[in-house]
């Protein structure tokens, strides 16, 4: 006797003792399982003659045997060798909804354990929900040896040689008997077994047929009992089904189920191309992004069947980047079937369809933007950095089919708004689309130039993820409206008058501010009277491509001995005192001067919140002259 693994024993345990209404989904477990068998056997048999079958030998048996209490899932699918028999399942650790399980957040997993176990079961476990005692008897592919495994749940498992003639795996159950709370004899009956199939599973791509025994009566009253096989499920994916076929809601439980996601997705898009090209499609967009999806763990893709046999999970080829968050499943007839990875990268009927899930996965993400706000927002706090990410990439190649999808917080407005909304809502005389960098809205409004700004009556977009600089600069302009970031030393606010008194006030302060400038010691680009201040006394800003944002990025991330640096701007408020007290300094006390200018710079650096170069002598600085 094997014992199982500790993480499965706890499952096991669980599964065990988890709520009645919960038990039936067992049954849809195993022929899923089986269903996924046969899949895999089926696209073998296309590439490989040693199999023998063609798709409609495929098929699932389900028995029910009320005198001995089994119920036997029968599948002529890949089946498992003794390596996999152990592998599969010896651990529980390799299903699919106890992976999903371990991207949930603790919180989450603390409470919905059980929950979990309703909506997707645990795959293969969830036999011991009903049965007190499992035998599997598998032979793989391409193995003359067939294996069976035992277990009566939670003490372990034992794996011997058997008999078996054909390839594929059968799955007999012992059904417990009732016991005080619960009733199990139901799950003997054959109409419940049916009803549950039906009700489960009746879009398993392939037939699943149960023995019905028919009693016919002739003329002379003799009865004679004929078994006939009957296939119980329609088999018509759901894929395949209209919308009156198949509701919306149908099919997130499909959603849900198939990809391993306990929340409802935010839209469900169906596609049925018809024509040249011909195919189905169901896509989902999730309504949560999972905890791996911005990691290299997350795998992008939609399943690709050809006239319903699955080809390909996680097909990358038919969805782009920026949309990765799509989940969902092709179907086209017009693929060859035996395709490989390497082929589909330059198939052209793929491009086009892909090309075209492109194009409705944009237009949908539209629609919600205009029609169902609330729903936008909650899907772009998911998938709004992906998005953002889309637009930088490939040399900013996707920007036209993003730039109206994403959206930025902005002042004076409580809910996000997208660059439509916000160069509508610009005030006459406008001219630009005012935007700020930083790592929150609150550290963005401390910025002087901040309230000059919006002392216009313009609204600034806050952007704080780091992402957002690049977009903008991807970007350029929208709407024939350029952005231009706060930091900029001409915000482009000043009339042609007040223009020329600042050139004045520049000429007539030209030796100082050369003064203060070398104080510096080249630590500036620059330094220059501004009027735009309010309350600071000074403010720092960038001349050219590079951002004192961008730099604060370049500088965050490691490696590259030369960073990036911007060109940096000193800006004095030429209506402060500050500003006063150092003239009058720089005419009596060139030291002095000297000194007020490096604290001003300081301040300027902490205003910006840009990192200190040398805060003791800041602070010396100071106590010296209080
Ligand atoms: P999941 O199906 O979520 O991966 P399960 O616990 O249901 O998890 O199954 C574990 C693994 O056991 C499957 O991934 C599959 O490899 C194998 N398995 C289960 N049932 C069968 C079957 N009928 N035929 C072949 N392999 C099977």
């Amino acid at each position: 006797m094997q014992e199982f693994k500790t993480e499965s024993k706890r499952i096991l345990d669980l599964m065990i003792n988890s709520i009645y209404t919960h038990k039936e989904i067992f049954l849809r477990e195993i022929i899923s399982n089986a269903s996924d068998a046969i899949d895999k056997l089926c696209y073998k048999s296309l590439t490989d003659e040693r199999v023998g079958m063609s798709r409609s030998d495929f098929k699932i048996e389900v028995d029910v045997d009320k005198d001995n209490r089994t119920v036997t899932v029968r599948d002529n699918g890949i089946g498992m060798t003794r390596e996999e028999l152990e592998e599969n399942l010896g651990t529980i650790a390799q299903s699919g909804s106890l992976k999903f399980k371990s991207e949930m957040s603790k919180d989450d997993k603390e409470n919905n354990d059980i929950d979990i176990i309703g909506q997707f079961g645990v795959g293969f476990y969830s036999a011991f929900m009903v049965a007190d005692n499992v035998t599997v008897n598998t032979k793989a592919f391409g193995s003359d040896t067939a294996y069976k495994w035992t277990s009566c749940g939670v003490e372990g498992y034992e794996i011997e040689e058997t008999e078996k003639t054909d390839v594929g795996t059968e799955i007999i159950m012992h059904i417990k008997d009732n016991d005080g709370e619960e009733n199990y004899d139901e799950f003997v009956e054959p109409y419940r077994i049916r009803a549950i199939i039906r009700k489960y599973s009746d879009y398993v791509r392939y037939p699943i047929v149960m023995n019905e025994e028919k009693t016919e009566k002739a003329e002379d009253g003799t009865e004679t009992k004929t078994v006939e096989e009957v296939t119980v499920n329609s088999m018509v994916p759901i894929w395949q089904r209209s919308k009156s076929e198949a509701s919306d809601e149908d099919c997130a439980a499909f959603y849900k189920e198939t990809f391993y996601d306990c929340n409802e997705p935010f839209k469900v898009i169906r596609i049925n191309a018809e024509g040249t090209l011909s195919y189905k499609a169901l896509l989902f967009i999730p309504g949560k992004a999972p905890m791996n999806y911005y990691t290299k763990d997350y795998q992008k893709g939609l399943t690709l069947y050809t006239s319903s046999v699955m080809i390909m999970e996680n097909c990358e080829e038919l969805l782009p980047e920026h949309f990765r968050f799509v989940k969902g499943v092709v179907d086209s007839d017009n693929l060859s079937l035996n395709i490989s990875r390497e082929m589909l990268q330059h198939d052209r009927q793929l491009r086009q369809i892909s090309s075209a899930i492109e194009k409705r996965i944009k237009s949908e993400l539209k629609k919600m933007l205009t029609n169902e706000r609330d729903k936008y927002e909650q899907f772009y706090k998911e998938f709004g950095l992906q998005l953002k990410y889309g637009m930088v990439s490939d040399y900013g190649m996707h920007k036209d089919m993003l730039e109206d999808l994403i959206m930025f917080h902005a002042s004076g407005s409580e809910k996000p708004v997208t660059l439509e909304e916000y160069v509508s809502a610009m005030p006459e005389g406008q001219e630009f689309i005012y935007y700020a960098r930083g790592e929150s809205i609150q550290k963005i409004d401390n910025l002087p130039q901040a309230e000059t700004v919006k002392d216009h009556g313009y609204s600034i977009l806050y952007m704080t993820d780091e992402v957002d600089e690049f977009v903008i600069n991807m970007l350029g302009a929208f709407k024939e409206k350029k952005f231009k970031s706060i930091n900029d030393p001409d915000l482009g606010l000043e009339t042609d008058e007040e223009k020329a008194e600042k050139e004045k006030a520049a000429e007539e302060n030209r030796e100082m501010l050369d003064f203060v400038k070398e104080s510096l010691d080249g630590a500036v680009e620059s330094v220059k009277l501004s009027h735009k201040l309010k309350s600071y006394p000074v403010c720092l800003s960038a001349e050219g491509e590079v951002t004192l944002e961008m730099e604060k990025y370049f500088q965050s991330i490691p490696g590259e001995d030369e960073k990036i640096k911007a060109k940096r701007v000193l800006e004095l408020n030429g209506d402060h005192h500050a500003f006063d007290a150092l003239k009058a300094a720089y005419e009596t006390d060139k030291e002095k001067a000297r000194k007020l200018a490096k604290i001003l710079y300081t301040e300027a650096l902490m205003i910006a919140d840009m990192p200190v170069e040398n805060a003791p002598e800041f602070a010396q600085l100071v106590s010296e002259l209080m």
